[in-house]
């Protein structure tokens, strides 16, 4: 009795088993044989048979359709029987399903429209990771504030205030990308970055202008909802300032300037998913680009130029002629830009005027570089100090050092962008060389190491030893 006992509850464990292993794969449709990933929902027949809902209706459309009455055909023909749907059991293999994908962590709580952050905690969290760029993150701030308050009161259409976009102007490598992550990143809105210079208009070899709306929808895992109030940075938009002098058709100038003019004030667009371009194969959803913020960014080499010539030639009216040069050292010409300036860069009027904050970016000062190496949240150096310490290493670096690494990014002239290649280089050795010896319990880069006339201090563990030559540890 105890062993028939056994027996059943043996029996029970493999069947809950069973149903266990089951639940971690995809049922298939038993008529089209696609996975529920792709079919959608199943609907289950007895005998663990499923079909998924596109055959179960083409079913039910033959039926309707053929007036057959399918019940006397096959009472009338002998050969014929139902078929018997036990017989069918387990006709799908195990290993022709899909394992269900692991179902993702808990999401973190989605963007609050309702409670944004005021602008200056927004901006004190910028802080966190910019460097500098005050001008920048306080404009910023604000704009984004005021743009999500509207989005989250849908008072976008009611008053009729123009949209937050914004235009930034600033020398490579001084954060403009990295300030409109850092910003989607908290508010954890879905951001896409576009390059203007892989732009063309439609029908031409490039990607067509509702690409940078598909990347969106990318970032956004494909939900529109998500994506209509995402973030979208197109960079590089000097790039399609209106070609001089050319006779040509500009299909990638001013024609994408046309083109991007809907996107930024506002409209239903057709956009295809998953591609970079509208064709037969590919399907098309609707965004509408009302809630979507854009922030345009570009560097506008020779803007300065055009500046300069403005305030000369009104400095020029009247007696003031002689300060013709007055201008040629100013840092902060690039700040007095107006839109007259982005005009005659090459920019058309309707484009500037969708684009109602502008404001510059300061070029990367040598105090400014040596911070961003050590300040920031994610800096560089506290990166490879935790890499180091994973080996019980302590890793600093001496003042002097921080300046000559600084120097050397500022001969580069590609602004913050340079810091990591360059320390890279000089840590590639030391990476490789300090987990040889067990007994080195802290590593000091030294001004010397890194203009190549020395090398970093290495001191062991509990005794400070002499200076080391690089390359003799
Ligand atoms: P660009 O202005 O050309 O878009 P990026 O934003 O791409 O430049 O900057 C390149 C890298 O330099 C960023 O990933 C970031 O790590 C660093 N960086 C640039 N500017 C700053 C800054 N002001 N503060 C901190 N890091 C910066």
């Amino acid at each position: 009795m105890s062993e028939k006992h056994e027996n059943e509850e043996q029996l029970e464990n493999v069947s809950q088993e069973n149903e266990q292993k089951n639940e971690d794969y995809e049922e298939v449709c038993f008529l089209c044989r696609r996975p529920e990933s792709i079919a959608g929902k199943m609907i289950e027949l007895p005998n663990n048979i499923h079909i998924c809902t596109d055959c179960m209706q083409k079913s039910f459309d033959t039926m309707n359709n053929g007036n057959i009455n399918y019940m006397d055909l096959m009472n009338n023909m002998p050969n014929i029987s139902m078929i018997d749907l036990s017989s069918l059991q387990g006709q799908i293999p195990q290993n022709q399903k899909v394992k269900k994908k692991a179902r993702k962590e808990e999401e973190k709580p989605e963007f609050q429209l309702k409670d944004i952050p005021a602008p200056h905690k927004i901006k004190a969290s910028l802080d966190e990771y910019v460097i500098g760029q005050e001008h920048a993150k306080k404009v910023m701030s604000v704009a984004v504030y005021n743009h999500y308050k509207r989005v989250a009161t849908d008072t976008m259409d009611e008053i009729e205030i123009e949209k937050s976009n914004m235009l930034m102007i600033g020398p490579t490598g001084s954060g403009k990308t990295y300030l409109v992550k850092t910003l989607a990143r908290l508010l954890n809105v879905p951001l896409a970055i576009a390059d203007a210079t892989s732009l063309t208009e439609a029908g031409y070899i490039g990607d067509d202008i509702e690409s940078v709306l598909s990347k969106l929808l990318a970032a956004a895992d494909n939900d529109v909802e998500k994506a209509e109030r995402g973030i979208v940075f197109i960079d590089e938009i000097d790039k399609i300032a209106k070609k001089k002098n050319t006779n040509q058709r500009d299909v990638s100038g001013e024609a994408v300037q046309q083109g991007l003019l809907k996107l930024l004030e506002g409209a239903e667009v057709e956009v295809p998913v998953g591609a970079n371009s509208k064709n037969a194969m590919v399907p098309l959803t609707t965004i509408n680009t009302r809630n979507i913020l854009f922030i345009c960014g570009g560097a506008f080499p020779d803007l300065e130029n055009i500046i300069k010539e403005r305030l000369n030639k009104q400095a020029s009216i009247g007696f003031q002629a002689d300060l013709k040069d007055k201008y040629d050292e100013d840092e902060h010409l690039l700040e007095k830009v107006t839109v007259d300036d982005i005009r005659n860069f090459g920019m058309i009027p309707e484009f500037i005027g969708r684009l109602p904050i502008i404001y510059t970016l300061n070029g990367l000062s040598k105090d400014m570089l040596v911070k961003i190496l050590k300040e920031p949240k994610n800096a560089i150096l506290k990166q490879y100090q935790k890499l180091l310490a994973l080996d019980e290493v302590k890793l600093e670096f001496d003042q002097g050092a921080l300046e000559a690494i600084a120097e050397k990014a500022m001969e580069k002239k590609t602004g913050a962008r340079a810091l990591r290649a360059i320390l890279e280089e000089f840590m590639l050795d030391i990476m490789y060389e300090i987990p040889k010896d067990d007994s080195i319990g802290q590593v000091i880069i030294t001004r010397e190491y890194i203009e190549g006339t020395g090398g970093p201090r290495i001191l062991l563990r509990g005794q400070e030893v002499p200076q080391i030559e690089a390359g003799n540890y």
